[in-house]
């Protein structure tokens, strides 16, 4: 199976090569070239498997270039012992809501563990098979949780560094001191003067200029991406749609070919994009559900088919969903229209104006599939409150951007399929707003007085990593300007 670039179709690679690489040369993203299919038969007989044996069974779809023996080792090492759960996800049973899916258990307490965990694997084993004799350079724009959860992933790890830009106002104070205090010989961590479209956007910038290549090859080093641009990040999301439903068939929740609902707060489109993939697949989903904070780019996309970033960037309660440049959303429109060249003309577009605007039958395609809408910052906090007051369940500020958004979609549609809530984060990385949500008082208090009374109001346990945080030594205090960042990197990187 090969992959190929949404900008240019002609430049196909293994997967080795996608994820080794990151991104395409011309700026496109790798996607499958075909979408591999999971029948009926196949899918029931992943019922009775477990997380990680799930997780081989997919990737081996989409690795064929890998061996059996690579990929086994692959999942082991990244889901085998490190989330406090024995399989990576759990599921919160909240009748008449639907079924939480818990991704947050692993060590950052976000989400993005489940992919960052394996892709260091994905990425030493891909850049070995292709034969690549540099040192790796990741390079990540983090809205929050990716750097943490990246830093963790590829800290220590052998012919790897890992360098992680933050927006400098843009995350939460946990957040931003899981990273600060990051240990590990081969990481970096800086803010950036800016938001984080800008931090990802100079990312990109820097990933494919060529002079920028150049040089990093004569040092022996040579660039790719943590982020969801990379295509070893987003393939291990797909895992846990295909184990929700079969966990979901097995538990009794379901009969074995009943639709399910996603619903996903949605960022970088990455995410919501796995559940896609899924539903390509053969899992039968019913709608993809796209919950957006105050920054409801993607909300106003699928409902009108025109996606437009020149409009107020707001920082809210959801600070990982702070985006107006979904970079997946490329992946997407690519499925649905396949055409590199009508790609390439939209995001040439959306770099010159901020906008384009996709054709009827893109726009019908995603009707079909989609639903979204938006939540704001009032509404997500009275939704903490509700989940609280009802089934005494704390959210965090994420989750609850998807939970206010599922009920916005029961009231509208009276749709009442079985449906998958993705809780994206542990209430803990968020304590201030949650608590604030629940009416209790916390001026004050520092981040750990939080976690404390959100352990009193919650019954929750602490998770260990973050209340290990306390002792820690802040190692990076540092913060630039945007367009600084290629000189900041090259400075680290002792590069001329
Ligand atoms: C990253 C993140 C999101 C958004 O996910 P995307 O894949 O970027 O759409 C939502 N919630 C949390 C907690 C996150 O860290």
């Amino acid at each position: 199976m090969f992959y190929k670039s949404t900008r240019n179709e002609l430049l196909q690679v293994t997967s080795a090569e996608a994820i080794a690489q990151g991104i395409s040369k011309e700026g496109g993203l790798f996607i499958p070239c075909e979408i591999p299919k999971i029948s009926k038969k196949e899918l029931k007989s992943l019922t009775d498997l477990s997380y990680v044996d799930v997780a081989a069974y997919v990737l081996k779809k989409y690795l064929t270039d890998f061996t059996d023996d690579e990929i086994a080792k692959c999942v082991n090492g990244a889901y085998a012992g490190t989330f406090d759960t024995e399989n990576v996800v759990t599921y919160a049973d909240l009748e008449g809501l639907g079924y939480i899916m818990e991704l947050w258990h692993g060590p950052t307490c976000a989400f993005k563990d489940v992919a960052l965990q394996i892709l260091p694997y994905l990425l030493t084993t891909s850049v070995k098979k292709v034969g690549i004799d540099k040192e790796v350079v990741i390079l990540v724009a983090t809205s929050g949780d990716t750097g943490k959860a990246a830093l963790e992933g590829f800290k220590d790890v052998e012919g790897t560094k890992i360098m992680v830009f933050y927006p400098e106002d843009g995350v939460s104070a946990m957040q931003k001191l899981q990273m600060v205090t990051q240990e590990g010989g081969n990481v970096s961590v800086c803010a950036i003067k800016g938001n984080f479209d800008d931090a990802q956007t100079g990312v990109k910038k820097i990933f494919t200029d060529p002079e920028v290549a150049q040089k990093l090859a004569d040092n022996g080093l040579m660039f790719s991406s943590a982020n969801s641009i990379n295509w070893g990040r987003l393939l291990p999301q797909i895992v846990y749609y295909v184990y929700s439903y079969t966990n979901l068939v097995k538990e009794g929740k379901i009969t074995f070919g009943d639709k399910i609902n996603i619903v996903v707060p949605t960022g970088n489109f990455g995410n919501i994009l796995a559940a896609y993939y899924a539903k390509r697949m053969g899992v039968p989903i019913k709608t993809l559900i796209c919950a957006s904070n105050a920054n409801n780019v993607l909300t106003d996309f699928i409902n009108t088919g025109v996606y437009d970033r020149n409009r107020q960037f707001y920082t809210t309660i959801s600070p990982s969903m702070d985006i107006l440049i979904s970079s997946n959303l490329e992946r997407l429109i690519y499925h649905l229209r396949g055409s590199d060249k009508i790609v390439s003309k939209l995001y040439a577009d959306l770099a010159k104006t901020g906008k384009f605007e996709v054709c009827k039958s893109v726009k019908s395609r995603l009707e079909k599939s989609f639903f979204a809408d938006f939540s704001d910052d009032e509404e997500t906090m009275e939704t903490i409150k509700e989940a609280y007051d009802k089934y005494s369940y704390t959210i965090d500020t994420h989750t609850a951007v998807a939970y206010s958004v599922y009920n916005k979609y029961v009231a509208k549609t009276g749709d009442s399929t079985p449906t998958v809530i993705a809780s994206t984060a542990s209430p803990y990385k968020f304590s201030a707003s949650v608590l604030e949500a629940l009416d209790k008082n916390v001026t004050g208090l520092d981040e750990f007085g939080l976690t404390e009374e959100l352990h009193a109001v919650s019954k929750m346990p602490i998770p260990k990593s973050l209340s290990e945080l306390s002792g820690k030594p802040v190692r990076f205090s540092g913060s630039i300007e945007k367009q600084d960042m290629q000189d900041y990197i090259f400075g680290i990187l002792n590069i001329k």
